[in-house]
């Protein structure tokens, strides 16, 4: 591919949920104006785009769960819903006046390292570009992840993904089974169980459910809000600093959660009453090991005559029977899968073809790594928000995008004053540090030490998802690139033998 065949950016974006349009937003304060989106849907908003099921809203408090340059005194309840968190991202694609940089219906096919040239070739469904840098912001829950079960092909009714909710599909009177218990499912049995004639839920590992203090927030609050700024700063101040404490309990001292497990039980026992009941309901493992749920609704939902628990996972479908685990069968007209995502075999991740000519997949096969949840060893000037170790169980994981958006903004800053056609690629060493000092932290916390499977550890048990300590320590580790962490690659791009191809690339000793 010759210089003139294609268009050339700085940046190439991938993703317009909050990842990537916070990306845009600090690229262009950044002063580059040279970069694109690429969406591969027909509008942004991300997973909160994709989630439109009944019940979605946001269990992480709307004031922390916003950008904190673009505060939103507007926000109607504690924790908002779906329809008002992506209305929020809208408006920040248009008061950022990102549109102009967001190419919509241009699904990334293949992204390809050009070890010669020193950029990234991105054949997208929408056309062919090049970019010296890439910032894959696609997150982990953007791709439905949904069983293989036995016999799925003979069933002659609806099967959707909570994801990918089928509107026109009238639930009204119809046997569902909701196959599942996480966060989605949670939300999803309260919202659709008076409708539906019959409600299954098939429940493999029950859920820790803790109270939700949602409440609408008053009109007085929000004119309070909107006449004086910092008090949506110091709201969300508030909130970050209480979960900033409880990281403690969730890293170092897992027993200490036995308290807040008592809670939870007198959540569950206020409205479940049948004994029976309350034994399947009863987790066996520590709380927080599995993200911890709020709701108000959902065992109340469960107490209900048209609802049956089956406290076993769905294995085989015969027709209209789906058959647990347990033995258990249930006839039904629909299935729902809020069974989650492909959180630690992301899809994209086969997509991506680095220096040695192997993709991020081949290269993550051991399990998921990268320098300060960002980059890749192999994979020059690619830079993944929410990457691994990024995840968190207690707090908005727009804090840490925020803090990957600092180390992204400074990674430019220093390809800046490299100069020239110029790489950093992260030196195996550094990410293998790295790596070791995460998963060292990992030992004691409470998703490796709790006594559950969830889906924070890989197919080898190994927590590649959650970032085992504060914001705050996170925010200070990707303040800055250590440039002694990478190495530089060169390429003299001004030379014939560059224009035709035939260039040759320089490793620098970096400034270590
Ligand atoms: P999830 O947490 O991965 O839950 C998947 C559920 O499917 C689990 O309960 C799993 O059981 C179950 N499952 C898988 N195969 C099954 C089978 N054959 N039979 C029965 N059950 C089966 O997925 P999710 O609920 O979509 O949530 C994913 C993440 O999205 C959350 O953890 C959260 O980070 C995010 N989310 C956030 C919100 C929010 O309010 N902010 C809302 C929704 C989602 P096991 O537990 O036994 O594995």
């Amino acid at each position: 591919m010759t210089e003139r065949e294609h268009e050339h950016v700085r940046v190439a974006v991938i993703g317009s949920g909050f990842g990537g349009l916070g990306a845009a937003v600090r690229l262009r304060r950044e002063g580059v104006t040279d970069f694109v989106v690429l969406e591969r849907a027909d509008a942004v908003g991300g997973t909160w785009r994709d989630n439109s099921y009944p019940g979605c809203a946001c269990d992480v408090p709307s004031h922390l769960y916003s950008f904190s340059f673009a505060p939103n005194p507007h926000w109607p309840r504690t924790f908002s819903g779906q329809g008002r968190i992506r209305e929020y991202l809208e408006h920040v694609a248009d008061v950022f006046r990102l549109r102009p940089h967001i190419r919509l219906n241009s699904e990334v096919q293949e992204l390809r390292w050009d070890d010669e040239r020193l950029w990234w070739e991105i054949d997208t469904a929408s056309g062919t570009l090049t970019a010296d840098v890439v910032v894959s912001a696609t997150g982990p829950l953007s791709d439905p992840k949904t069983p293989d079960i036995p016999g799925i092909d003979t069933f002659p009714g609806k099967v959707f993904h909570s994801a990918r909710w089928d509107h026109d599909y009238d639930l009204r009177g119809k046997r569902v089974a909701m196959i599942g218990t996480g966060a989605s499912a949670i939300q999803i049995v309260p919202a659709i169980q008076k409708e539906v004639g019959k409600l299954t839920l098939f429940q493999r590992t029950p859920p820790w459910v803790m109270p939700r203090a949602d409440r609408a927030i008053s009109k007085a609050e929000r004119w309070v809000h909107r006449r004086l700024p910092f008090t949506t700063q110091a709201r969300r101040g508030l909130l970050w600093g209480i979960r900033e404490l409880q990281v403690q309990a969730f890293t170092k001292r897992p027993n200490e959660l036995g308290l807040v497990e008592q809670l939870a039980k007198r959540n569950m026992y206020r409205a479940i009453k049948d004994p029976a009941l309350r034994a399947k309901l009863t987790p066996d493992y520590r709380i927080g090991c599995k993200r911890i749920l709020l709701s108000n609704t959902y065992y109340p939902a469960l107490a209900q005559p048209n609802v049956d628990v089956v406290a076993s996972g769905l294995s085989e479908i015969r027709g209209n029977t789906l058959v647990a685990a347990d033995g258990t069968e249930a006839e039904v007209d629909a299935i729902v899968f809020g069974t989650g995502f492909h959180v630690t075999d992301m899809p994209i991740a086969q997509r991506v073809i680095g220096a040695d000519g192997v993709s991020l997949a081949e290269s993550w096969k051991g399990g998921m790594a990268a320098l300060r949840g960002a980059t890749a060893a192999g994979f020059p000037n690619f830079m993944t928000v929410i990457g691994p170790n990024t995840g968190l169980g207690n707090s908005s994981m727009i804090l840490m995008i925020e803090a990957q958006l600092n180390y992204l903004a400074d990674y430019l800053r220093q390809l800046n004053v490299l100069g020239g056609r110029v790489a950093l690629t992260p030196r195996a060493s550094a990410v293998a540090g790295w790596n070791n000092r995460v998963q060292d932290r990992m030992k004691r916390t409470v998703w490796n030490t709790g006594g559950c499977n969830s889906w924070y550890l890989d197919e080898n048990g190994v927590n590649t998802t959650v970032w085992p300590g504060t914001t705050t320590e996170f925010r200070q580790a990707t303040r800055h690139v250590d440039v002694g962490e990478y190495e530089v690659v060169r390429a003299p791009a001004e030379s014939p033998e560059a224009r035709t191809g035939k260039g040759s690339k320089n490793k620098e000793a970096s400034a270590a």
